[in-house]
């Protein structure tokens, strides 16, 4: 190893996790039973960022929108409600993550990846100050296309445009969908991700999000508003299968809330020394450190498919140096 090499080296991460990044086992040949189940106990029946957002879109669902039949006209009444419903929604979530974690510091730097803060006074951020370049980004785009979808498909599901069912019509394909969202978003995810690594795509459009190399959580959906847009048109799912209303307000804030909890910059939440829960994804952080692996994520392993899986492991960032210095 040469002394460059060992410097990077000493300087990478402030913490890493103990084991390498994995995918989930859903796509492992031969498949293993024993391990899917782990993976789905952990990810849907334990506390996790999942099962939060399955229970946030529950209790949004229940009480917090509009009745279907309010929405068969586009009214601004029921189209503000839903604004300002989702605004006070990611105000809470990402501002709440980030009070905590940066403002407050409530757990200093224990489990944060990269060793520096939200950068203030550099040029290269709106407002030279990262936090308000993000929440810039964040409010006024990503917010604004999340509503739209969201309203158009309330619309047309309240007009019948849209094949729907509902939990007592169709129990078991209610629930399946709960389970064939995120696959299906990590399949979109990953190949308009690596669209948008195409260069002149890049430039224009993808490196307002690469701006942060350390993230935080409002940098989750801080990206170009055509970026907010593709991100979000995996939605059009629910143009094809037939689902509910429910399953547009839990598909839409798991894009949401997922980017924002994955990009919070620490692996978890502690409680007395004690890890509760995970937020942050190494292999993200990964993505926008060394930028040219883990386009998607780890549902499904497409990087591993194509050659661009990094498990953060010191053979994988050797590899990366070698090619850098290269
Ligand atoms: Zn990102
Ligand atoms: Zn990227």
């Amino acid at each position: 190893m040469t002394k460059k090499q060992q410097v990077k080296k000493k300087s990478t991460w402030s913490w890493e996790p103990i084991n390498p990044v994995d995918n989930s086992p859903l796509f492992d040949w031969p498949p293993s039973v024993g391990k899917v189940l782990t993976w789905a106990k952990k990810n849907y029946f334990s506390i996790s960022i999942r099962m939060f957002v399955i229970l946030l879109a529950l209790a949004t669902w229940l009480i917090a929108t509009p009745a279907l039949e309010s929405c068969r006209e586009f009214s601004l009444g029921w189209i503000t409600y839903i604004y300002v419903r989702n605004l006070v929604l990611i105000v809470i979530i990402a501002g709440g993550l980030h009070l905590y974690l940066y403002t407050f510091r409530r757990q200093d730097d224990k489990l944060k990846f990269d060793f520096r803060w939200m950068i203030k006074g550099n040029k290269l951020f709106s407002f030279r100050d990262q936090v308000y370049d993000n929440i810039y980004w964040t409010v006024v785009y990503a917010v604004s296309f999340w509503t739209i979808f969201e309203v158009l498909f309330m619309w047309a599901y309240a007009n019948s445009f849209l094949p729907q069912i509902s939990f007592s019509s169709n129990p078991i394909w209610f629930i399946m969908l709960l389970l064939i969202i995120p696959v299906w978003h990590s399949m979109h995810f990953y190949w308009t991700h690596r669209a948008l690594h195409y260069k002149p795509l890049y430039d224009r459009v993808h490196s307002v999000h690469h701006r942060n190399i350390s993230i935080g959580p409002w940098s989750g959906l801080s990206m170009h508003p055509v970026e907010s847009f593709i991100y979000l048109t995996s939605i059009i799912l629910h143009l094809f299968v037939a689902s509910s209303p429910f399953h547009i307000v839990f598909h839409l804030q798991f894009l949401v809330f997922n980017a924002v909890i994955a990009h919070s910059g620490f692996e978890g939440i502690l409680f007395k020394e004690k890890k509760i829960l995970d937020i942050g994804r190494f292999h993200h952080q990964l993505h926008h450190r060394f930028f040219e692996c883990n386009y998607g994520n780890q549902e499904m392993p497409w990087d591993t498919w194509f050659g661009t899986f990094n498990d953060g492991s010191e053979d994988a960032m050797v590899k990366i140096r070698k090619n850098r210095i290269l």
